[in-house]
C-alpha cells in the first residue's frame, strides 16, 4: 500500500537555546536533549500547543476541513467523511542569514552546532552557529 499523503503542518514551537551552553535546541516541545553538551530541557509553548491541537487542514483525498486535535507532529488522521489516511508533519523551520559577502540572503534549514554555508551567487564560504 502507498504511504498516507502527507499535509505540512503550519505551526512550529520557536526555536530556543540551551540555557546550558546557548546552542540551539533540535526543534520540538516536552523533553528535548541538547545535540551539543546533552542537556536535557524542557521546552513549553502554550500557544504552539493550542494552534497545534486546533489546526485545521485539507483531507488530501476529499478536501474535507479536519481538525488535529493533537500537538502531536507527525500524527496520523483518518478524515471523518471519507475515512483516507493522512500524516500532518512538521512544519520546516528555516531561518535566513545574510552572506557577508554579496549581502544575498540565504534560507536555511537551522541545525544545532557549527556548519560551513557556501552562497549560491557569490560563492562564498562562512560559518554559522546555532
Ligand atoms: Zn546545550
Ligand atoms: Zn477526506
Ligand atoms: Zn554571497
Amino acid at each position: 500500500m502507498a504511504p498516507p499523503p502527507e499535509v505540512e503542518s503550519k505551526h512550529a514551537p520557536p526555536l530556543v537555546e540551551c540555557p546550558n551552553c546557548d546552542h540551539m535546541l533540535p526543534q520540538g516541545m516536552g523533553e528535548v536533549e541538547c545535540e551539543i553538551c546533552g542537556a536535557v530541557c524542557r521546552v513549553t509553548h502554550e500557544p504552539t500547543m493550542e494552534a497545534l491541537k486546533g489546526e485545521s487542514v485539507q483531507c488530501p483525498h476529499c478536501s474535507t476541513v479536519v481538525i488535529a486535535g493533537t500537538e502531536k507532529r507527525p500524527v496520523e488522521l483518518t478524515c471523518s467523511l471519507c475515512s483516507g489516511i493522512f500524516v500532518i508533519t512538521k512544519k520546516t523551520v528555516k531561518v535566513e542569514i545574510g552572506c557577508p559577502g554579496c549581502q544575498s540572503r540565504l534560507r536555511i534549514r537551522p541545525r544545532p552546532g557549527k556548519r560551513e554555508l557556501r552562497c549560491p551567487s557569490c560563492s562564498n564560504s562562512f560559518n554559522v552557529t546555532f
